[in-house]
């Protein structure tokens, strides 16, 4: 479950969140939607951590987490710049979360910690986790690869494998799909919404995109200029909304 109570963010002499506060209860699949540079990556960024806040508190699963570091939070997350590790194949790179997972000191010892994390990398827990998220992915041919042979869009996909593979509880992804081309973007519409109703949790999923928002949320929040619209389920904000900037947002196609 995620909490925000009264959230806000200055840079310099401009405030870009100005307050908000959002339950999203387990189980959600909360989605942030609104126009370029209403707040959203700026939003998410504090929620994973990676931004400070102004003023405010956030809760990740009844635990306040706003003074802790991204590491402490709890989260997985794919950011629109994503980076992938480049000395590393694309099977390394998706089971790097799950090796680390089982960290040891010698990893840092050259030889030594190269063996040991290949054994971990071809059990048959991780390398069967690793091949279902390739191919949920299309990357199956591509898990031997090192990531600079890879297009844009494959590499988003690598980074998307890489938070995937966690099966994390709290999954945070700004516009993840957005270099991805048509036809992929639909499967992985699909795929992200069934990887939420096997894991559970609550994800957080930011799009300007209103049929992204509508086919995939079921909580969605508009945002304009660092302020909630609107917070509700799709048919909620769909049928009632709340003011005319809501209504002609949702009514406007892409
Ligand atoms: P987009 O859909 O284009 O990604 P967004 O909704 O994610 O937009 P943000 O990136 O959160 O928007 O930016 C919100 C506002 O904050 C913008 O006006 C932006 O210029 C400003 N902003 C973001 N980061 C900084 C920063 N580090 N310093 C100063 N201003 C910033
Ligand atoms: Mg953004």
């Amino acid at each position: 479950s995620i909490k925000l109570q009264g959230i806000t963010k200055d840079f310099a002499d401009k405030q870009v969140v100005k307050g908000v506060s959002l339950d999203v209860p387990d189980g959600e699949f909360l989605v942030l939607l609104g126009p370029s540079g209403c707040g959203k990556s700026t939003l998410l960024r504090m929620l994973a951590g990676l931004e400070s806040i102004s003023s405010g508190e956030i809760h990740i699963n009844e635990r306040r987490v706003d003074e802790l570091p991204p590491t402490e939070r709890d989260i997985a997350f794919v950011f629109q710049s994503y980076a992938l590790y480049p000395h590393m194949t694309v099977r390394r790179n998706i089971a790097f979360p799950l090796i680390m997972r089982q960290h040891r000191w010698w990893f840092h010892i050259p030889l030594l910690g190269g063996m040991a994390k290949r054994r971990i990398e071809r059990s048959p827990e991780v390398s069967q986790l690793v091949e279902r998220t390739a191919r949920t992915l299309a990357l199956t041919e591509w898990l031997d690869k090192f990531p600079r042979t890879l297009s844009g869009g494959q590499r988003q996909r690598v980074a998307l494998g890489r938070a995937m593979v966690r099966q994390p509880q709290v999954f945070l992804m700004d516009e993840p799909l957005s270099n991805l081309d048509a036809k992929l973007r639909t499967t992985m519409r699909s795929e992200i919404t069934k990887l939420h109703q096997r894991v559970g949790g609550t994800f957080v999923y930011v799009t300007h995109d209103q049929v992204e928002a509508m086919t995939m949320g079921t909580r969605i929040a508009l945002l304009k200029d660092g302020i909630v619209q609107q917070f509700g389920t799709p048919r909620d904000i769909y049928e009632q909304p709340a003011n005319l900037y809501v209504a002609r947002f949702i009514g406007t196609p892409p």
